[in-house]
């Protein structure tokens, strides 16, 4: 534990009442055989290398595949994402070639990932997904969308636009799936997410997905969902098992650099994301890491779109191996060797907390989290911890052998 300061007990300690809430479905079906999918659906699932269904994805794919509304909460990287995916593969109507699921995501990089998983889980399908995000062409996104796809998955302006000129057609959409939802009705993109709702089919089925669901979210989702079926897991049981977490105590921000040249060697032996709070930051960062021969890349969101998706795929391909950006890539983004995660700066919000050191540890791969204290941050670490109930100890000095 980090050492008790004078300072009292830190605000927001209160426990959520949305923490308590726990799931009303009971259904649990343990293979994807007894999940009565389409052959083809199948085929793409086992095609993908998945053989059995996670706990969220034996949970939550029926009531989805059902027609209820879900609201559906499991830990970082335990397959959310398939599981709305093959709830929405299984639900299309391949004799219609309209968009008949709407899939939001707040950041361009993870509705990427999304689309590629959805296309790959429907290859045998032949499924048509399509990606609808700024920075891209507006033209043959237009061209795109006009020519039909069962299934568009995007960031909300891109997507709002595309509806206002009448290029996405929405009256065959049955299913609107948000996945990060806590994120996108709780900050910048709300107006618009209403705005999107306000032009899709009143009788549509809605989704949300997250690893956290603040009560306030939770209260939201009561003006536009039917009588959901929530499976939600309860807070302290969401510290992510297989992660390690571990503070650095710095002491000055100043340190930071050294404490993180220092750690190179051991990160470089595995792939790492480190967070920092702004994308000035992370501008210098990268500069004083590269000026003493470091190789590290950068991403945050000033970026080009072109720049920031080849960084996007040097990092998954391994061949970029410390990658440091902002919030941006907190949430979903899916890198299987990330095992390490660094938290140069403590999240300005404690959910993101939980997103960050998600990246590492996915589905149920070891990783480490290491956070970088200065005396200042002190009081946001032990908040964290009470938070989730979890004990965040200092670092070791074998944590190269966790990694
Ligand atoms: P989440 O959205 O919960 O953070 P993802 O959907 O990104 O998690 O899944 C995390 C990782 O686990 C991905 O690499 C995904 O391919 C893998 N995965 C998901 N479901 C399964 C499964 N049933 N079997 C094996 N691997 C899976």
């Amino acid at each position: 534990m980090i050492p008790l300061l004078s300072n009292p007990k830190p605000e927001g300690l209160v426990p959520e009442e949305g923490a308590e809430i726990e799931s009303n479905w009971e259904e649990v079906v343990d293979t994807f055989d007894g999940m009565n999918l389409r052959d083809d659906l199948l085929r793409g699932i086992y095609a993908y290398g998945f053989e059995m269904p996670s706990a969220i994805q034996q949970r939550a794919i029926m009531p989805v595949v059902k027609g209820h509304d879900v609201i559906a909460q499991a830990q970082s990287g335990t397959g959310k994402t398939a599981t709305f995916s093959i709830s929405i593969l299984q639900k299309l109507d391949m004799s219609i070639n309209q968009c008949q699921a709407l899939i939001l995501a707040p950041t361009r990089e993870l509705a990427m990932q999304i689309q590629k998983v959805v296309s790959a889980l429907g290859d045998f399908m032949n499924v048509e997904c399509h990606l609808c995000i700024g920075g891209t062409d507006v033209r043959s996104d237009m061209q795109k969308l006009q020519s039909g796809s069962h299934v568009v998955v995007g960031t909300p302006g891109r997507v709002l636009d595309m509806i206002s000129r009448r290029a996405f057609k929405t009256d065959k959409i049955k299913m609107f799936v948000m996945d990060e939802a806590d994120e996108m009705l709780s900050r910048g993109f709300k107006d618009q997410i209403y705005n999107v709702f306000q032009l899709l089919p009143p009788s549509i089925q809605v989704v949300l997905l997250s690893a956290t669901m603040p009560s306030d979210v939770l209260e939201v989702t009561k003006k536009f969902m039917r009588e959901p079926i929530r499976i939600l897991v309860k807070r302290d049981e969401l510290t992510l098992e297989g992660i390690r977490q571990f503070y650095i105590a710095v002491e000055k921000e100043e340190w930071k650099l050294e404490t993180l040249c220092d750690l190179y060697e051991t990160v470089a032996v595995t792939q790492a994301v480190i967070f920092c709070n702004t994308r000035r930051k992370v501008n210098w960062i990268t500069e004083q890491l590269t000026a003493r021969d470091f190789t590290v890349s950068a991403m945050h969101s000033d970026m080009e779109q072109s720049q920031r998706e080849v960084i996007m795929q040097e990092f998954r391909s391994g061949s970029s191996r410390i990658l440091i950006t902002t919030d941006l890539l907190a949430r979903g983004i899916d890198v299987q060797q990330v095992s390490l995660v660094i938290n140069y700066d403590l999240p300005s919000n404690k959910e993101n907390y939980l997103h960050r050191i998600g990246r590492g540890g996915r589905f149920g791969r070891k990783g480490v989290a290491i956070n970088f204290v200065s005396a200042d941050d002190v009081p946001a670490l032990r908040e964290i911890e009470q938070f989730y109930n979890t004990q965040i100890d200092e670092m070791p000095m074998n944590v190269a052998d966790l990694i």
